[in-house]
């Protein structure tokens, strides 16, 4: 089967390699109707992240082929949603709500790599969701979205304290930023900002419930957001980049006693304590428990309320992979979804 491997920088191959089996009572083999890039897959390609020979890929939906003889609420035909992390969803940590740190974590970017044709799942019942029957082609992106993007988007909104009378400002236009938009449309905020300068990724903010936009960045974004709010900053915050600038940025538009939902990951973020320590704030983020929201996310697109897969902008075969990752690079495209 063929599947996408980052060799170094910029170096994306598609390239034949063993077909998954199953190892474990507890797997699942699923053939991979869909994939895509990740914003957070361009952190090894430009070099940020070491990369050495890596399996790329960690958002997916499938169709479940194959079963270990533990596995009870999935079977083989069934349309699959799976976490970017692999979780038993039985542990103390998976119980509390968050299974992306499950005590059998896996991240499947590296160890699996989804954007192939087939992947094997471990902890197939804790890690994937069957939708209630076999979806419509309109509706796949939307379901793929839900894998990461949708489910951090809306894990950050949460985090972030998204709700009626809220506030909300959003650090970030890329896939996870927008989904953050959404989430917290979907959450009843009464005021969305989405901070960003590029008008089609505007536009798209608008459509899934942005109120307002701000272009300014760093401390003039963070003082237009100031001016917004009756001088106080916003309830909440969602962070979705990953940078020392829009760490800062997230925790000083934030009011005191307000929360900031951080999901970009970090890179390079030191925090000042002096200042933390008087922002007064609630800083809760990390890799997103989005295994915690899928059915609830599955159950919002399979009846029509939210479209999350509007934010693929680019369609390509798994083949052209390094156009896809090319494309995202340059911000040609907000996210490329991969068809094998
Ligand atoms: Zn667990």
């Amino acid at each position: 089967m063929r599947g996408v491997i980052l060799h170094g920088p910029g170096d994306v191959r598609v390239e034949e390699r063993e077909h998954p089996e199953i190892i474990d009572a507890t797997d699942a083999v699923i053939r991979v109707v869909a994939a895509c890039v990740c914003g957070s897959d361009l952190w090894p390609y430009r070099g940020a992240d070491e990369a050495d020979a890596q399996k790329m890929g960690h958002e997916y939906v499938g169709v479940v082929e194959e079963i270990g003889s533990e596995v009870r609420t999935v079977k083989p035909g069934d349309f699959v949603v799976g976490s970017f992390v692999i979780s038993d969803n039985t542990c103390e940590i998976c119980q509390a709500g968050y299974p992306s740190r499950c005590v059998n974590a896996t991240f499947v970017d590296g160890s699996i790599g989804t954007q192939a044709e087939y992947a094997r799942i471990p902890y197939a019942d804790g890690t994937l969701v069957a939708t209630p029957g076999t979806p419509s082609q309109e509706m796949i992106p939307s379901l793929l979205a839900a894998s990461d993007v949708l489910g951090t988007g809306w894990f950050a909104a949460d985090a972030a304290g998204a709700g009626p009378g809220r506030t909300i400002a959003v650090v970030g236009d890329g896939a996870v930023g927008l989904m953050g938009v959404l989430a917290a449309k979907q959450m009843g905020a009464e005021r969305i900002i989405a901070m960003s300068r590029h008008e089609s990724r505007q536009a798209l903010a608008r459509e899934f419930g942005a109120t307002d936009i701000v272009v300014e960045r760093g401390d003039e974004g963070v003082e237009k957001i100031r001016e917004l709010t009756g001088g106080l900053g916003a309830h909440g915050v969602v962070e979705a980049v990953g940078t020392q600038e829009s760490m800062m940025q997230a925790i000083r538009a934030t009011r005191p006693g307000g929360s900031v939902g951080y999901v970009g990951v970090s890179h390079g973020v030191e925090f000042p304590g002096i200042e933390l320590f008087f922002s007064l704030i609630h800083l809760h983020g990390g890799p997103a428990p989005v295994r915690r929201y899928l059915p609830e996310l599955i159950r919002l697109i399979w009846d029509g309320t939210i479209e999350p897969g509007r934010v693929f902008d680019k369609v390509l075969p798994l083949d052209q992979a390094a156009e896809a990752y090319a494309a995202m690079d340059q911000r040609e495209a907000v996210k490329v979804m991969l068809t094998p």
